[in-house]
């Protein structure tokens, strides 16, 4: 069994809390690592290898930390499959869908590549007579990032490329869960030429979170993960005075319009819902199906969803693998087991899916419910796994009403061919990212990534140009050099005549 390790100030570190953690291949419930959980004081000394590195890296020219992502983006590309095979060997996710989300994460490292036009300023020359004025972005410090099991590669790539660029330094706490991917990630980067201490690799667990949202040295955190925990972040990070953006959980709806393209709508559920067995921040859980779209969905989707091929993602005709942990499999097993007792019709069963050869994985086969009411636990609450729930709407508006009511308000899609239900609902739903006929909605790494309602903390989304503000802070500079014309002192407000 392998032990895993932390990554400061340029080298491996092994550690010494004498605490650790895990670390399952989902697919065998074998046990194939061990992680360690870093103290406080192995935190401080990640904070501290950053904050020593700070002055230099923040003063190294923005094409040449360009440069940097440049070659780190390259030597991605070319430890891609290796990287994929180490998601899927500990999230559990098939090959593909692992290798997309790597190619999702690099489209941010080729984002930070841009960062000298990014954080170029504005000029304006004589905003008063021989008065000039510009504004430039400065890094705001040491940064961390806090991230959750489902994309151990993609989402630190969200924080860290932009963060880098700025001219910050970084400190990374990835979930204890999958913590090789990015691993390999701090290997690479040095491998590219970024000097020691810009980025750093702590393990671990509370412990580890709380010593970086109480150093004073840390300026900025980013967090993704559950909302419970999101808006613990955002608070007490905030309350110690740090920049805090902090994304939380989603419960993504699809209102599907009776005039959609039926076989479209659900392909579209297919992938949104099952894709990565649910384990999505934007994975669609709930169908809002509209007068007769209702039947003509379910009799689609029963089929299809009876039919997944689940198995082990290293499989090629695996379509969805296993859950990431025991409890994860159990939590998701308690759902359905709820939905049956709230009394939602239940119209395929994935609880009893057992895997020749794989007896002890954590597999939990597609799972239908219909007829679905707001008031049920299945219907509020994140499964985060494979169970879609068909909630059926006499009409749009009850439907669109439904999505602005939840809690949580990350995505939101509509299958439709009629414009004007289109539009109304792209522009008054109150979710941060919204489909039109595109069930995961997901921006592009030149867009920014965030939901609405309890679904984020904080005023900034992440990466594109809102990952560049929150990574930076504003100067503007206002001069003026001596013409031999002195006006004396003035004690009026200065405003132009
Ligand atoms: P999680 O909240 O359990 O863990 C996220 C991170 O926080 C991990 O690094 C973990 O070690 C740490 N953590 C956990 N409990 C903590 C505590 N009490 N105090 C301090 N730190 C703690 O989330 P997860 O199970 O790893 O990930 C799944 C969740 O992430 C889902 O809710 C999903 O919707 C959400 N998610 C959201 C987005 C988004 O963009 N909004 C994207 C991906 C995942």
């Amino acid at each position: 069994m392998k032990t895993l390790h932390h990554f400061v100030n340029g080298k491996k570190v092994e550690g010494q809390s004498g605490r650790f953690g895990p670390v399952y291949n989902p697919a065998t419930g074998e046990q194939e690592s061990t992680v360690p959980f870093a103290s406080a004081d192995e935190t401080r000394s990640a904070i501290a290898a950053a904050h020593d590195a700070l002055a230099s890296w923040g003063a190294t020219p923005p094409v040449q930390r360009a440069r940097v992502m440049f070659r780190f983006k390259d030597l991605m590309e070319r430890h891609k499959d290796e990287m994929a095979a180490l998601v899927t060997a500990e999230h559990g996710k098939t090959l593909p869908d692992a290798g997309g989300s790597i190619t999702r994460g690099l489209e941010v490292v080729e984002f930070a590549c841009g960062i000298p036009h990014l954080i170029k300023g504005e000029f304006s020359e004589n905003v008063g007579t021989n008065v000039d004025s510009w504004s430039s972005r400065q890094p705001i410090g040491v940064c961390a990032g806090i991230t959750p099991f489902n994309f151990p590669a993609m989402v630190p790539m969200w924080m860290f490329p932009i963060a880098i660029a700025c001219g910050n330094t970084f400190v990374l706490k990835p979930s204890e869960k999958d913590p090789s991917a990015p691993l390999l990630m701090a290997a690479l980067l040095k491998e590219a030429g970024l000097p020691d201490g810009v980025f750093n690799l702590i393990n671990g667990d509370r412990e580890a979170v709380e010593t970086l949202l109480e150093d004073p040295r840390v300026a900025g955190i980013s967090f993704v993960g559950s909302t419970a925990v999101a808006e613990h972040i955002y608070r007490t990070g905030s309350a110690a005075g740090k920049r805090v953006q902090a994304l939380g959980g989603a419960k993504n709806h699809m209102v599907v319009m009776p005039d959609a393209d039926m076989d479209q709508a659900t392909d579209a559920l297919m992938g949104a819902a099952f894709g990565s067995a649910g384990e999505r921040c934007m994975a669609v859980s709930v169908a809002v199906a509209v007068g007769s779209a209702g039947d003509a969905l379910i009799e689609r989707l029963t089929p299809r969803i009876a039919s997944l091929k689940v198995g082990p993602g290293i499989d090629p005709d695996s379509e969805m693998g296993p859950l990431v942990t025991k409890q994860h499999f159990d939590k998701v097993r308690g759902y359905i087991d709820a939905g049956v007792k709230e009394g939602a019709d239940l119209l395929v069963d994935g609880r009893d899916t057992r895997l020749q050869g794989y007896e002890g994985g954590y597999f939990v086969g597609g799972t239908l419910f219909d007829n679905v009411t707001p008031d049920m636990s299945i219907y509020r609450e994140e499964i985060f796994g494979p169970v879609l729930s068909v909630v059926r709407a006499p009409d749009f508006d009850t439907a669109k009403k439904l999505v602005d009511a939840h809690e949580y308000g990350n995505g939101a899609a509509i299958f439709t061919r009629d414009g004007d239900a289109a539009r109304e609902f792209s522009s008054s739903v109150q979710a941060g990212m919204v489909g039109i006929n595109v069930p995961i909605p997901v921006p592009m790494a030149f867009h920014s990534f965030g939901g609405w309602k309890r679904s984020l903390f904080g005023a900034h989304a992440m990466h594109g140009p809102e990952g560049v503000h929150f990574y930076t802070k504003l100067k503007t500079v206002t001069a003026r050099w001596p013409t031999g014309i002195r006006a004396g002192a003035e004690y009026t407000f200065p405003s132009m005549k």
